[in-house]
């Protein structure tokens, strides 16, 4: 990992990569959920066959009406390394004028919270909303940090926060992470 692809903020390093994040070795992973909470395609679909039916089982047990676009909702990691899945609905992008910058901000918001309620020290996120529902990468990639370096300027107990990417998004996270690093610098 080159400097380009990290960023510390306050006690927590942010960093880019490419890779699986059914595979990540942290406390927790970030699912990009819907808002059934029933599984789906793309990195939903491979970390519900990489946990196990026991994640799905613990879902309609404890989350049987779903939860809202904008929120998240965590459970075991079942056969995961992750201790913790936390299941974070990003909105489907509808042109941009129903709320979806805020709604984005809102499932990474929530997805920190949690994190930090349950005592994690590392995250993994994967390009929430980037895939299927369409958001635009370049403004996507800049919604997520900059929503994690909020939250991080607070009081947290996180140490990483992880982006794990697909080829595709990459180059527009690696993009917002200069833009925002060159800000916070003035
Ligand atoms: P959404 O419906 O929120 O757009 P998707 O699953 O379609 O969610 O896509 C979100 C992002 O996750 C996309 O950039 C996609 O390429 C990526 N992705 C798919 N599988 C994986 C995986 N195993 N690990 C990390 N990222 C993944």
């Amino acid at each position: 990992m080159d400097e380009a692809d990290a960023w510390q903020v306050a006690g927590c390093r942010i960093e880019l990569t490419i890779g699986d994040i059914t595979r990540e070795r942290v406390d927790a992973i970030a699912n990009a959920a819907n808002s059934a909470l029933r599984g789906g395609g793309g990195v939903d679909g491979a970390i519900h066959a990489a946990a196990g039916p026991g994640l799905l089982d613990e879902l309609r047990r404890d989350h049987p009406d779903g939860t809202p676009t904008g929120s998240a909702v965590a459970t075991a990691g079942h056969a995961l390394e992750a201790r913790w899945v936390i299941h974070a609905v990003g909105p489907i992008w509808r042109g941009g004028a129903h709320g979806e910058p805020e709604l984005l901000a809102s499932a990474y918001r929530s997805s920190l919270r949690l994190a930090d309620e349950l005592g994690a020290a590392s995250i993994a996120f994967p390009a929430i909303s980037l895939g299927i529902y369409g958001y635009p990468m370049e403004a996507g990639a800049r919604v997520a940090l900059a929503t994690v370096r909020d939250h991080l300027r607070g009081p947290s107990r996180l140490r990483i926060v992880r982006f794990v990417l697909r080829d595709a998004s990459y180059p527009a996270f690696r993009d917002a992470l200069s833009e925002l690093r060159g800000e916070a610098r003035g």
